[in-house]
């Protein structure tokens, strides 16, 4: 009865390739899973909130 002291409980697989995740680039495996994941974001493919702003940002007069 040492679920709480379980190991394999502690480390997250990789969500980009699902391998183990290392502890330096967690909770990816390697800086390129990370890499990739931030590609992710750089390509939209993550849904973001409207990006037109109900003016007021722009009072550059
Ligand atoms: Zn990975």
């Amino acid at each position: 009865m040492n679920e709480m002291s379980d190991p394999h409980k502690h480390i997250r697989p990789c969500p980009i390739c699902r391998k183990p995740a290392v502890d330096r680039y967690a909770p990816f495996c390697s800086k390129r899973c990370g890499d990739v994941d931030l590609g992710r974001w750089l390509h939209g493919h993550y849904v973001v909130e409207s990006d037109d702003s109900p003016a007021g940002e722009d009072g550059e007069n």
